[in-house]
């Protein structure tokens, strides 16, 4: 794949204050300086930040001016209010959306909600608005951590493109190979879509590890006892987890990866140092 055709991407997630929310557009205008693909912006399962996400994205888009994608899940909302979403966003002229089945808060239940799974909402995204998005759906290289086996996950995955999702973004891994075989057993049940690893930066190990073992990401143990080594002293932490990012993030391009979606937190440095030493485009 020629490096032009490839497509960047950074996520962002809706700040709960109105600085939080200052910070969140100062970093997105400095990103929006490398002129990536898109951004894209979280949503909390069940509605919780419905208002944040739709005003964020609308921002984001009409005021920032990079293409904007919201993240939309299923599990906690009606047909009614995910039509009314999709109603303001197309009218907003956005054309690309996250479709996910999320994870409900504890204390909300499983079974609200009118579509179980992800694939049940990019058919209804689909039965509702045609082609007007462009739909991505999450894929696990390191299977989802409800998955009884990587067949399952992967009969989940092939059923959320047949549904009509237009490309993936993966969970985030510390491990090209993982990556690298999810692509080809999906390739191997005939599925083409571009599954465009997410890259999660390293700059603090506590909550990385903390995060990691809810979504199912392993840390391998040679990353994990090095940063633990570097306790508090976070520039070695920062400098460790950038060249450890950074090679990776080689090997996946060279390996044919058709980009690359950076998980920001918030923040512009981790993933523009990356961007940097992978001497992505301007
Ligand atoms: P699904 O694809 O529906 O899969 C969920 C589980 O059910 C898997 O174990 C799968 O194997 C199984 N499964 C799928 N379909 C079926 C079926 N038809 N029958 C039986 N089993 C099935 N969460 C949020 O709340 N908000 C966000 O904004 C958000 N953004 C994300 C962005 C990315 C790129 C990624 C990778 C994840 C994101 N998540 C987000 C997390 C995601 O919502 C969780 O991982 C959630 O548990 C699964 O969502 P999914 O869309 O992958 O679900």
């Amino acid at each position: 794949m020629s490096t032009s055709e490839r497509r960047y991407s950074f996520e962002f997630f809706p700040a709960k204050t109105e600085a939080g929310h200052e910070k969140l557009l100062a970093t997105a205008r400095q990103l929006a300086a490398y002129q990536p693909d898109f951004f894209s912006c979280t949503y909390g399962a069940g509605g919780s930040t419905r208002d944040r996400t739709l005003n964020t994205v609308l921002e984001l888009d009409q005021q920032v001016k990079i293409p904007t994608a919201p993240h939309l899940s299923c599990i906690g909302d009606s047909k009614a209010e995910l039509r009314s979403l999709l109603n303001t966003y197309q009218q907003g002229g956005i054309r690309r959306i996250v479709a996910l089945r999320g994870d409900l808060p504890s204390g909300m239940g499983l079974a609200s909600g009118e579509l179980r799974f992800a694939n049940d909402l990019v058919a209804f995204i689909r039965a509702e608005t045609g082609d007007h998005f462009h739909i991505e759906v999450a894929a696990y290289p390191e299977m989802h951590p409800q998955a009884r086996h990587l067949e399952d996950d992967l009969v989940n995955f092939v059923r959320k493109a047949k549904a009509g999702a237009d490309s993936a973004i993966t969970q985030y891994f510390f491990n090209a190979d993982c990556y690298f075989y999810f692509v080809e057993r999906v390739r191997k049940l005939g599925v083409e879509i571009p599954i465009v690893p997410g890259i999660m930066p390293i700059t603090n190990y506590s909550k990385l590890a903390r995060f990691s073992d809810s979504c199912g990401t392993e840390i391998p143990r040679w990353i994990r006892k090095q940063l633990e080594a570097y306790g508090d002293d976070m520039d070695s932490i920062t400098a460790f987890g950038e060249e450890v990012i950074t090679r990776m993030c080689e090997q996946l391009l060279a390996g044919g990866a058709p980009g690359l979606h950076f998980y920001t937190l918030n923040q512009a440095e981790p993933s523009l140092a990356l961007w940097r030493n992978l001497g992505l485009p301007r």
